[in-house]
């Protein structure tokens, strides 16, 4: 008698963190980057729409730069279609309509492009960059050269989607092959092919600062000013 019900508990057990696996994350909310053109093969919008499902089938909830133009309108809406939180943080100056569509979820008006960057960085547990163009690009390389730094220790993931990016990383292959990018430093970009992929590795990703001026860190965001440590790392 004791011993089945024991098993039945343990077997009751088992099946929570069967459940507890499958719908939770580390992550509570993640930044995405992508960008403001849909692209010319639609295997971007694909990527675009499956990043936004697997946000929602792991219960996490989506930071961006608002609007609904491109790749931004796309994995918005399919993470609030999905149920989850969508958080759209956008300059004063890109709010009209016209410019930017309409934000799904709710819309944090900021003063600039740098406060967005900030608030973005503040808000998630990870960033993903989807194909885009310079906005991408720009937000992506900030948030690593944070990482560098010592800033965050969020992991960066890009969804390197039919190749799009294959440029790019042979780029920083050659960038420490050269002597400008610090070896341990090559890890702080996690990349993969599919957004279930890259969202496994994102969760197993543990952040490895070795051979990064760690001890620079204070001084460095006492000097660069833009965002105390206190307010984007978690
Ligand atoms: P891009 O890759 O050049 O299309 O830029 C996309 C990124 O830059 C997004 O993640 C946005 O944060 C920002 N961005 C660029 N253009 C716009 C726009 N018209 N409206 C809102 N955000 C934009």
């Amino acid at each position: 008698m004791e011993n089945h019900h024991h098993h039945h508990h343990n077997h009751r057990h088992h099946h929570l963190q069967q459940q507890q696996r499958q719908m939770s994350s580390r992550f509570k909310r993640v930044c995405v980057f992508c960008g403001s053109s849909p692209g010319k093969n639609p295997s971007y919008q694909l990527a675009a729409i499956q990043l936004g499902q697997q946000l929602v089938e792991r219960n996490i909830d989506l930071v961006y730069g608002g609007g609904s133009i491109g790749l931004m309108g796309l994995v918005s809406q399919a993470v609030f279609d999905g149920g989850r939180h969508v958080l759209g943080v956008i300059p004063k100056t890109l709010m009209p309509r016209e410019i930017t569509g309409e934000t799904v979820g709710e819309v944090r008006a900021v003063s600039g492009m740098h406060q967005r960057k900030a608030e973005m960085a503040r808000q998630a547990d990870a960033f993903i960059a989807l194909p885009g163009g310079y906005g991408t690009l720009e937000e992506l390389l900030e948030v690593i050269t944070w990482a560098q730094l010592g800033i965050h220790d969020k992991p960066v993931g890009l969804l390197n989607v039919d190749g799009y990016y294959n440029a790019l990383l042979s780029f920083i292959d050659k960038a420490v092959d050269e002597g400008f990018i610090a070896p341990a430093a090559r890890n702080i970009i996690v990349s993969a092919q599919t957004a279930q992929d890259l969202m496994c590795k994102l969760e197993e990703y543990e952040p490895n600062h070795s051979g990064v001026a760690s001890k620079l860190r204070w001084e460095m965001e006492q000097q660069l000013g833009f965002t105390a440590k206190s307010d984007i790392a978690r």
